[in-house]
């Protein structure tokens, strides 16, 4: 078997132009999110791939336009075999008409060894590897013992949880592999989650009555609930700073733990006394937090500040947290990921990286944050790894290098090869 799977990767030198191929023709699909509700296509084409690789379809609207798709090769003797997710999303960033690129982003070219496109690094680079590795398991007539679950999502760069979706569904496996943005390197992740807090008054008031809420003798129990934001803003920063110093996680920056006063709306009129402001954060936290719990610190932090003042005393804030998705409800949720390094599956891709690349590879944590957290949540053991270095996500002249898209090709097809080879 071993020699079999050596001269598989080795193939994957010798076709990488297929490779580069399959790379490019995914990178003209346009998915851009937003606008979002452009995958169809896209995921009609990976369904017929991976169907016509012996793979079971499941696909399904997530929202119309934007569908996921689940693929799932059973393995001949499951029961005893590990299993694996292998996950990936294939909405790209947005691109703006003011982005000088140096191609037309959604017509990838070839240059000086990097293939060039929207999405080539965040991540149907990654998408491509999986699949051509998929291919070549395939054609070689490999059965895996244990099963093999391909899931194709949406919407992850608006915060649509097509990964979540996945999971409700019932899909789980013994490990999850998502093939995100990692430059190689096998990564958790810090969570991000949202919020709107809303200051609102019980009246509304003329804005003539203004002197009388705040000057001296003016007897009128008042506020403005913009001004009232700005003591809920310091409270946000104080906690920011107070985390900054107090909490951290190996691998980040301290302080990259952060309460981003992101957008702010308030007030009717000019004719009125503001009676309502919205503030809407975005919250990151650390691997080993969990979103809920940040939620609930901020809560209670921002409540005590409110206690300190008259008025927010007697109208305290609300929150509203997370959401499905960025651009339907404005909210959105990215559970944290912490990967366990002595887990048999994270052995095994850090054997599988070493014996290819004769290095040893890099156990940490995303800067970013990608769908892995899912997993997390759902209690399936996972991790990030995937081509691509995250400086050229989202940017302009996106781009891969074929080199570093080759080397991550043999690393998953061995990974899946051996891990679906491992008895439970
Ligand atoms: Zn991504």
């Amino acid at each position: 078997m071993e020699s079999n799977l050596l001269e598989l990767l080795e193939l994957v030198d010798s076709r990488q132009d297929e490779l580069v191929d399959l790379l490019s023709l995914l990178i003209r699909y346009k998915t851009p999110a937003p606008p979002a509700r452009n995958t169809e296509e896209v995921q009609q084409f990976i369904a017929d791939f991976l169907n016509k690789k012996g793979f079971m379809i499941d696909k399904w609207d997530v929202y119309p336009g934007d569908p996921n798709v689940v693929g799932v090769l059973k393995g001949k003797r499951s029961d005893e075999y590990q299993s694996l997710i292998v996950n990936g999303h294939v909405d790209v960033a947005e691109v703006s008409e003011t982005e000088e690129w140096e191609v037309d982003p959604f017509t990838p070219i070839v240059k000086d060894g990097v293939v060039i496109g929207r999405g080539a690094a965040d991540m149907k680079g990654g998408m491509a590897g999986a699949l051509f590795a998929i291919q070549l398991m395939h054609e070689a007539g490999i059965d895996l013992p244990g099963d093999l679950i391909f899931q194709s999502v949406i919407g992850e760069e608006v915060g649509e949880a097509g990964t979540l979706e996945c999971c409700k569904r019932g899909y789980k496996a013994d490990f999850a592999l998502v093939v995100d943005t990692s430059n190689l390197q096998i990564q958790g992740q810090g969570g991000v989650i949202t919020g709107w807090i809303t200051v609102k008054s019980k009246q509304t008031h003329h804005d003539a009555t203004r002197k009388n809420m705040i000057h001296a003798g003016g007897q009128l129990f008042g506020a403005s609930a913009i001004e009232k934001m700005m003591k809920v803003i310091q409270g946000l920063q104080d906690l920011e700073r107070h985390w900054s110093v107090m909490k951290s996680y190996p691998g980040y920056d301290p302080g990259t733990n952060t309460i981003n006063p992101a957008v702010i709306e308030g007030g009717r009129h000019a004719a009125f006394i503001a009676d309502e402001c919205r503030l809407w954060i975005t919250v990151h936290f650390y691997p080993n937090e969990t979103h809920e719990q940040v939620a609930k610190e901020i809560e209670e932090h921002i409540q005590l500040v409110a206690k300190a003042d008259p008025w927010l005393r007697e109208n305290p804030p609300t929150f509203e947290w997370g959401g499905s998705s960025m651009i339907v409800d404005r909210g959105e949720i990215f559970p944290s990921l912490e990967v366990d390094p002595e887990h048999q599956a994270v052995k095994t891709l850090s054997g599988c990286h070493e014996s290819t690349l004769y290095e040893q590879p890099v156990i940490g944590v995303s800067p970013t944050v990608t769908d892995g957290g899912w997993f997390g949540d759902a209690g399936i053991p996972a991790a990030i790894y995937g081509p691509g270095e995250l400086k050229h996500a989202h940017s302009i002249n996106e781009q891969v290098s074929i080199q570093q898209l080759v080397d991550y090709t043999k690393v998953v097809l061995r990974f899946m090869f051996e891990w679906c080879h491992t008895k439970k």
